[in-house]
């Protein structure tokens, strides 16, 4: 049976780590790092991020405020509003809880950020740094899912890794990080033709389609690593990607819930540190 990959637990280590830097931060300097939350309408899913998110900030020790702006606004405005947050000295990191209402550009938005508050790594600048290697804030899910394979002691060096999905937030950031730490990446995407053999191959899987149970027991190897990005409503219920009899064969998975997405929310707090360390 897989070992479980507690990502609650590394993530309330992570939060005690960024809030030991944000003390000392604070110590220094007389202000504690800034975090703001931006949350356009009300979709359901984000409205709960973005609580975990405010807890986190609180539990790390940071100073964070919401800003909920209705559906209806118009995206000059919104883009006004996030420039002026950018300006704010207190703030270090801001996020745009996305997606964004139909109406408004997601791109357009994004780029009022300036880069070096985008803790979310979301923005053009950031995301051609992470391609080009260079430092840079780096998106919160890939940087979770790297850390919690490393604290799991898995060997990425050479290792062959199969990631599903190549969105531009999860998958595709994901890619290149694990090229940085020198695995031997596929990524497979809607289109591809070969994912059961693929995923056959691969001595850690990441799962980031958003479709249920995608990753089957039988298409796994045994001894494989599975971590499962997905997030599913299935019958008010949340399930992954990965099947759950996938664990009969994997020798570590993440659970779902408390497996990636604590991480995810626990990175987004060490951005922010690190977001304020680089800028003071
Ligand atoms: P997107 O919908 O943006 O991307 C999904 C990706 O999966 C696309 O690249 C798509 O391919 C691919 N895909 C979809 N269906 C299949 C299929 N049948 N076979 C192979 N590939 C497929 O989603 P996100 O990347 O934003 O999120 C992925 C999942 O992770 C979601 O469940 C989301 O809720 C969850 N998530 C969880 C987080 C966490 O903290 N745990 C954080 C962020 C997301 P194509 O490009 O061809 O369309």
């Amino acid at each position: 049976m897989a070992e479980r990959i507690d990502g609650r637990a590394r993530a309330a280590e992570v939060l005690e780590g960024v809030k030991a830097r944000a003390a000392a931060f604070s110590a220094a300097k007389g202000r504690l790092p800034g975090l703001a939350i931006v949350l356009v309408g009300e979709h359901p899913a984000s409205l709960s991020y973005i609580r975990s998110k405010e807890q986190a900030a609180g539990r790390a020790g940071l100073y964070s405020e919401t800003h909920r702006l209705p559906a209806t606004v118009a995206e000059d405005a919104l883009r006004r509003f996030v420039g002026r947050l950018g300006e704010d000295e207190r703030l270090d990191g801001i996020l745009v809880q996305l997606p964004l209402p139909d109406a408004l550009r997601q791109e357009e938005v994004l780029a009022a950020l300036p880069p070096e508050k985008d803790v979310d790594g979301f923005t053009t600048l950031n995301q051609g740094r992470l391609l080009a290697g260079e430092r840079g804030l780096r998106p919160c899910t890939p940087l979770g899912v790297i850390d919690l394979l490393r604290w799991h002691g898995v060997r990425l060096d050479g290792a062959e890794v199969v990631v599903i999905g190549r969105s531009r937030t999860v998958g595709r950031p994901l890619a290149l990080m694990l090229l940085e730490e020198h695995a031997s990446v596929t990524v497979l995407h809607s289109h591809s033709q070969s994912l059961s053999d693929d995923v056959r191959r691969a001595d850690v899987v990441i799962a980031a389609a958003g479709q249920a149970g995608i990753v089957r027991r039988e298409m796994v190897r045994e001894g494989a690593v599975v971590i499962d990005v997905g997030i599913n409503r299935i019958g008010g219920k949340l399930v992954g990607d990965v099947a759950p009899d996938v664990a009969e064969v994997a020798s570590a998975m993440t659970p779902v819930p408390g497996g990636v997405g604590p991480m995810t929310v626990a990175m987004l707090m060490a951005n922010t540190v690190e977001a304020c360390t680089w800028r003071s």
